[in-house]
């Protein structure tokens, strides 16, 4: 062996226990590599004898992976192009072998096997985390070719000579170690196969399986049947990523997504991506029925380079928003032995970030012009998509402007343009502002819901715990646009049009009055205040100011830095005693004894109607409400 000269003293010797070493954890790629060599060398074949280069029959091209637990082996064979002894010398000795120094010194660097293998085109080498011993044997399939067989115990030495094989192709023999022996299980062997070859281009055979063929007929002519042992192919060559969207049907796809997602709910609908400039990918992206536990529905999209199964870790390659999308991307651009740190450098990586993105708007705007109604129905389930999008991603935005729909408590849906045009003429504000209501509870909101309905305002549904980020974004958006929670303010108050009257109290009354709820509340934090409301509003109305609620509503959610210091106080409200109300101007004029129990009854029904009585009070409410009847 050469020597190399560096400033540590290197040979082959150290490859071996490094690789070993390093790549410990995942070492269940050596069969991924393995079986991809041996894929591209049957399309090698293939193409060769397309070219014409090569004029023997190719044979049905076929990869083959079986066990042998005896001997402690397993085979990996292909009958593509094999090697001659003096390729084996080229492409396998020398690969590894005139990169040690490099190595060496990048080892260091890596963060994972896939950056080892990906630097250093070590994928065959990878045969030596699971094995102490490789064997080759190979036929090349040139003329006159003679058998060649290499065998290496994973230290320095190899050895070439003659081999055994008589037809054309590879077999790569894995003498398995101690440590490795899990890969001896069929079904253990057969669950990497199923992870990381259940598409590839070329049929992959492991072991057999039974079937029922014809066998003539019994004594009444009844058709029998035996059972034979067939090749089990374990993988679909031909999936639907791969074909042109104008040759598959619904069914096409339904029935992929079945293949990928047993026992999944269907799609909402699905794109068909398929690019070839200025970086290749094709693939298949499906909307699921989104369900509440987001975090399990996430990392379903799997990531393929020519067919061969990579990851499901697509973060950098699908933006954000989209990860709940599920499905299947394929890019060549993208190497086999991809790392985190590629993907993150990688300028087509970025490119194929906002091709998604774009072809996601591009598809939703289409759904939404072709078929308002159908997009309207799914907007439940998609929704989220699209209002997480527009929050991420500025372009999305511009795109999903168009589509992005408001829901109101009347389940009708507006564009943003319908909805502003729909509520300019009730509510629009003394400033020219316009004032969105919504509601994030409609059940415990009724009641402030119903005064606003009776006003002719709409209200919007925003529910959805994306909902707090997006209302704040919309603001951001929309020109001279506010939105306020419907109980934000006494309904009188919610859009103020003018300048409100002053109510009929005397400065003296107005402070008795005062005193006798303040009295009969007995809260530090429920701030009465006496207002002039129409007479026929209610006589007491609790509510919390809108910017109050929004930072406590963040903070619950985890918003940084200083929002906790709301999510530490104590949630204040306002007590609104409309000074027009008769039952107002009653408890004022009743007798002293009275006035505190009265106040307390409307201030009560106030609770109720926020959903606030609760416990202790809400007893004393009944019992007393009873006494009254
Ligand atoms: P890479 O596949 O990245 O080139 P490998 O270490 O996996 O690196 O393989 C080195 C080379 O050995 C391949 O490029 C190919 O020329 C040759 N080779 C490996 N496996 C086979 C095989 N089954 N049949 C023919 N040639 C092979």
């Amino acid at each position: 062996m050469v020597q190399e000269k560096g400033t540590i003293s290197i040979n082959t010797e150290n490859i071996f226990p490094i690789i070993k070493k390093f790549l410990y954890s995942d070492n269940e790629i050596f069969l991924r590599e393995l079986v991809s060599n041996a894929v591209d060398a049957t399309q090698k074949i293939k193409r060769l004898s397309t070219l014409g280069h090569y004029n023997q029959p190719t044979g049905d091209l076929k990869v083959k992976v079986s066990v042998d637990a005896d001997a402690k082996t397993i085979t990996i064979s292909d009958n593509g192009i094999g090697m001659t002894a003096e390729e084996i010398k080229k492409y396998i000795n020398q690969v590894a072998f005139s990169g040690a120094t490099e190595f060496m010194e990048k080892f260091k660097e890596a963060k994972d096997a896939n950056e080892i293998i990906g630097r250093f085109g070590l994928g065959f080498y990878s045969a030596f985390m699971v094995a102490d011993k490789v064997e080759i044997q190979t036929l090349s399939y040139q003329d006159a070719a003679e058998p060649a067989r290499w065998i290496c115990d994973g230290s320095t030495s190899f050895e070439i000579s003659e081999g055994s094989k008589t037809e054309r192709g590879t077999d790569i023999i894995l003498y398995v170690n101690a440590e490795s022996e899990e890969f001896l299980q069929e079904s253990r062997l057969g669950e990497i196969l199923n992870k990381y070859a259940k598409f590839l281009p070329v049929p992959v055979q492991f072991g057999t399986k039974t079937e029922r063929e014809p066998d003539g007929e019994d004594e009444e002519g009844k058709p029998k049947y035996k059972s034979v042992e067939v090749d089990n192919i374990i993988n679909n060559t031909n999936p639907i990523w791969t074909k042109a969207p104008a040759d598959l049907k619904d069914e096409d796809y339904l029935d992929f997504y079945r293949e990928l997602y047993p026992f999944s709910e269907e799609p909402l609908f699905w794109i068909h991506l398929n690019v070839d400039y200025p970086f290749n990918l094709t693939g298949v992206l499906y909307f699921p029925k989104l369900k509440n536990d987001f975090e399990v529905q996430k990392n379903k999209i799997k990531l393929f380079s020519r067919q061969v199964f990579i990851t499901d870790e697509v973060k950098d390659i699908v933006p954000e928003f989209l990860l709940l999308l599920h499905g299947v991307i394929d890019s060549p651009d993208i190497p086999l032995n991809v790392s985190r740190s590629f993907l993150q450098a990688d300028s087509n990586v970025k490119k194929i970030n906002s091709y998604i993105s774009r072809k996601v708007a591009d598809k939703l705007s289409e759904l939404f012009k072709k078929d308002r109604k159908g997009y309207e129905d799914k907007w439940g389930d998609i929704g989220i998509f699209v209002k997480y999008g527009a929050l991420s991603d500025e372009k999305f935005y511009d795109k999903a402007k168009e589509f992005l729909l408001l829901s109101n408590t009347n389940k009708e849906n507006y564009t943003l343009d319908e909805y502003s045009i729909k509520v300019k003429d009730f509510q629009t504000d003394k400033e020219d502002q316009l004032i969105y209501l919504y509601t994030n509870d409609p059940e415990r909101q009724d009641s402030y819901i119903q005064a606003a309905l009776k006003k002719d305002y709409d209200v919007l549904l925003m529910n959805s715990p994306i909902d707090t980020h997006f209302i704040h974004h919309l603001e951001m958006k929309l020109e001279k646009t506010s939105l306020k929670r419907v109980d934000a303010d006494v309904i009188d108050k919610l859009i103020v049009k003018e300048d409100a009257a002053t109510h009929q109290l005397t400065e003296d009354e107005t402070t008795k009055l005062k005193n006798i709820f303040d009295k009969a509340i007995s809260n530090p934090a429920m701030k009465v205040e006496i207002e002039s409301q129409h007479a026929e509003g209610m006589p007491v109305t609790i509510t919390m100011e809108e910017w109050m609620r929004r930072m406590k509503d963040m903070s619950k959610m985890g918003g940084g830095g200083g929002m906790n210091f709301y999510g530490a106080m104590p949630d204040n409200y306002k007590v609104a005693i409309n000074a027009n109300h008769k039952i107002i101007s009653k408890i004022l004029n009743a007798e002293e004894g009275q006035q505190t129990a009265m106040a307390k009854q409307a201030f009560d029904l106030a609770m109720l109607a926020q959903g606030l009585l609760k416990g202790a009070d809400l007893t004393a409410f009944v019992e007393r409400s009873v006494e009254t009847i």
